[in-house]
């Protein structure tokens, strides 16, 4: 629960320039490169980018 808390603040400080997402290939958290803000066909939004480390696509679907 705490850290849960912690993270939400971690996104609320950094803003949307500093993502994570989880990268399937290096199966750890990953910092996206190249962040772009793209809009799902379901008309959600989230984020597109780079693993930083094997140049796998990520994306972090964003709340709400
Ligand atoms: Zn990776």
């Amino acid at each position: 629960m705490l850290m849960f808390l912690n993270r939400r603040l971690d996104i609320y400080i950094q803003g949307p320039k500093m993502v994570e997402a989880y990268c399937v290939k290096c199966r750890a958290k990953r910092e996206i490169q190249n962040p772009q803000e793209i809009t799902l066909k379901n008309g959600r939004k989230a984020i597109k980018g780079v693993c930083p480390v094997c140049g796998t696509t990520l994306y972090r679907i964003l709340g709400k």
